[in-house]
């Protein structure tokens, strides 16, 4: 009974996995039908950043024809600064960072990395230097100390301790039973999204790209999370560009620019004092986040 019962189990489990694997193949071509896969051009150089300046140039696209998404958008990052982007969902926010990775080709206009055409380099050396902190990080059935080290896998046992204080994680893995040999993952410990999102602020502060971009997680955290990402966001942002997808004032209210969009375009720009003082758009969505948050606040 037991030898059918097991392979019929795993069988399950194998089917489960194929499902996975085809509905993401499925995915794929779908978005392969959508738009050619971006190639390297055939002289491509290597992508030199000296600085990390990120300008995006009038920069047209859409995922499909007759649909634009981006309808000419401009703006510089400068190096080290700190650029938050705010907006209504389906603005185009994350379709700037797909473009800035160059999972797909601008239509027209064009994205320049210290003054280089993303499109004259190779992807590899692209990627290479931007860094990115996903809403959602995947983490994989391992220690958080081998979780974190994937940021850089040869780095040493100190250097990622190191990330891991920077990322105020420290203070949670300590309280864990094994401390950074703890593991987590689907068969581990399951973390909250903000701890999550601090596994990927360690990787990312081990690998230290030049640029790096941050998608802010929308689920809500509690406030210590919330000032314990902000602390790292700080620690990114000292010596990194730093593009971020906000939806917390906090984070907003503390970035060097922050740029408004709307149906594709940027339609305000500035810093949280000079955007309240235009009392455009950023000042209705400000009154109105201020708004929820007391309502949360009193509930
Ligand atoms: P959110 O805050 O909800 O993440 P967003 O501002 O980041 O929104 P985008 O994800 O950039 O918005 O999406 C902009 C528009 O592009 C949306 O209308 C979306 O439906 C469309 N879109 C996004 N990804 C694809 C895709 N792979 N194929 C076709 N359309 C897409």
């Amino acid at each position: 009974m037991m030898q059918i019962f097991i392979p019929l189990n795993f069988l399950g489990f194998v089917y489960r996995e194929m499902k996975g694997a085809l509905a993401n193949i499925e995915k794929m071509f779908s978005l392969l039908t959508v738009k050619p896969a971006v190639e390297d051009a055939e002289d491509a150089a290597e992508l030199q950043v000296l600085e990390g300046r990120i300008e995006f140039d009038a920069v047209r696209f859409g995922y499909r024809e007759n649909r634009e998404i981006l309808r000419g958008v401009s703006f510089t990052v400068e190096p080290q600064q700190k650029v938050a982007i705010v907006g209504a969902s389906g603005a185009g926010k994350s379709t700037l960072f797909k473009l800035l990775f160059r999972f797909y080709d601008v239509d027209g206009g064009r994205i320049l990395v210290d003054g280089q055409d993303i499109r004259s380099v190779s992807q590899d050396s692209l990627r290479r230097a931007v860094g990115v902190v996903p809403q959602d990080a995947v983490l994989f059935n391992q220690s958080i100390l081998e979780n974190v080290r994937y940021g850089r896998v040869d780095a040493s046992d100190e250097e990622v301790m190191e990330a891991i204080r920077h990322a105020q994680l420290y203070d949670f893995v300590q309280q864990l039973p094994e401390g950074v040999d703890t593991m987590v993952g689907e068969r581990g410990l399951k973390l909250s999204g903000g701890e999550k999102q601090r596994v990927a602020i360690a990787r990312a502060l081990l690998k230290r790209p030049p640029i790096m971009v941050f998608d802010e997680a929308t689920s809500s955290l509690d406030s210590r999370s919330e000032q314990g990402i902000l602390q790292s966001l700080r620690e990114i942002a000292r010596e990194q560009t730093t593009l971020v997808i906000a939806h917390r004032l906090s984070t907003v209210v503390d970035a060097d620019v922050i740029l408004v969009m709307e149906q594709g375009r940027i339609v305000e720009q500035g810093s949280h004092g000079e955007l309240l003082e235009q009392n455009g758009h950023y000042a209705t969505l400000w009154r109105l986040q201020q708004q929820e948050r007391r309502q949360e606040a009193a509930a």
